[in-house]
């Protein structure tokens, strides 16, 4: 099977790769990345000598390279995205143009070139905030960041795509992800660094925010068991880690690094900032027997050591993002 990444360079997409390499030598993989701020093609390092593997430098808005890498692919998982709500709200342009724009330009030529299945992965942000129980796949969007109604946009074009052409594009919805190799931009590695460097941590208006965390890892087992078996057509969730509130989140990424509150700043709150995101699994968990496998604790803690030992990896990062701001 021939499978065309785009955004492998990023957090989520490059644990795919190298994962799909981890469980079959044999895979044939085309990363089309456009390398932005937070694309790094060193997270591709121990998969880029393999016979299966290409890398292409490229935008996913552009018709003649996204033409060039789409023959021959059997299946493309469409990861590319601008992905930080902060960002978003400075400047939606981006956000719109990558997004939604660029997934359209895909969809159009994974139409063309006769694809098999269009993997397109999304997000639980697109339906906006919810204060009890969990969202189903049939919610409709309410997305309330410009990041989440790009995201949003790309879905229904997507679904689009299946109701008037036809094609087969399934939909993957997902909570908050952690784990390492995530910008640090990020809440959990802006803190995790933050913190590692003595430094303090801003955390938005009270800290009451409920987010629903998922290793990367599990993520990635989610994505690969609807690429290989969801049904056509469909969105499935993909979440059921665990429920915490900001302030949580804080008070044990604190205790990892042996801080106190006092390293804690409250900041002004992130505009339009939803309160809570819950996503019911049911459907995955019924249809692919998707279960969650990473516990909380454990996939924290290896996060936390792998920050610890990866500074070379994260501190030019934090260094060019400042400069940018
Ligand atoms: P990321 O920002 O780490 O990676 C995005 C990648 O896309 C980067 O490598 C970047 O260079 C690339 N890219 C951006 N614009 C591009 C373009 N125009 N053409 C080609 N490549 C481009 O993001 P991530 O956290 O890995 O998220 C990946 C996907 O998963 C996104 O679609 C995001 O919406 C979704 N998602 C993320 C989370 C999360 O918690 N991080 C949760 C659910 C869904």
């Amino acid at each position: 099977m021939h499978i065309l990444v785009t955004g492998g360079a990023g957090f989520i997409g490059s644990e795919f790769v190298r994962r799909q390499f981890a469980t079959d030598a044999t895979a044939r993989i085309t990363v089309l990345d456009k390398l932005t701020y937070s694309g790094v093609e060193a997270n591709l390092a121990s998969v880029a000598g393999l016979p299966g593997f290409t890398f292409v430098r490229g935008d996913i808005c552009d018709p003649v390279a996204v033409d060039h890498v789409m023959a021959g692919q059997d299946v493309v998982v469409n990861f590319a995205a601008e992905s930080h709500v902060d960002r978003s709200i400075v400047g939606a342009g981006p956000f719109v143009t990558t997004n939604v724009v660029g997934t359209q330009v895909l969809l159009d030529a994974a139409r063309r070139h006769g694809v098999g299945r269009f993997v397109h992965i999304s997000t639980d942000e697109v339906y906006g905030s919810i204060s009890e129980g969990s969202w189903t796949e049939e919610w409709p969007p309410a997305p309330n960041s410009p990041y989440s109604a790009a995201k949003a946009g790309a879905d229904l074009l997507a679904l689009a795509y299946h109701r008037t052409h036809g094609m087969d594009v399934v939909v993957t919805r997902c909570s908050n992800n952690y784990g390492h190799h995530q910008f640090p931009e990020k809440v959990v590695p802006l803190f995790l660094t933050n913190l590692i460097d003595g430094r303090t941590v801003p955390l938005y208006g009270d800290g009451g925010n409920i987010r629903d965390w998922l290793h990367v890892s599990d993520h990635c087992r989610g994505i690969d068991l609807v690429m290989r078996g969801g049904r056509a057509g469909e969105i499935y969730h993909i979440g059921g880690g665990t429920e915490m509130t900001n302030k949580e989140l804080t008070g044990l990424l604190l205790a990892a690094v042996g801080a106190d509150w006092g390293r804690v700043e409250y900041v002004e709150d992130r505009k339009g900032h939803d309160r809570r995101y819950a996503l019911d699994i049911g459907k995955i968990r019924t249809e692919l027997g998707y279960e969650p496998q990473v516990r909380f604790e454990d996939g924290l803690a290896a996060t936390v050591t792998w920050y610890r030992e990866n500074r070379a990896w994260w501190e030019p990062l934090k260094a060019r993002a400042a400069l940018e701001s």
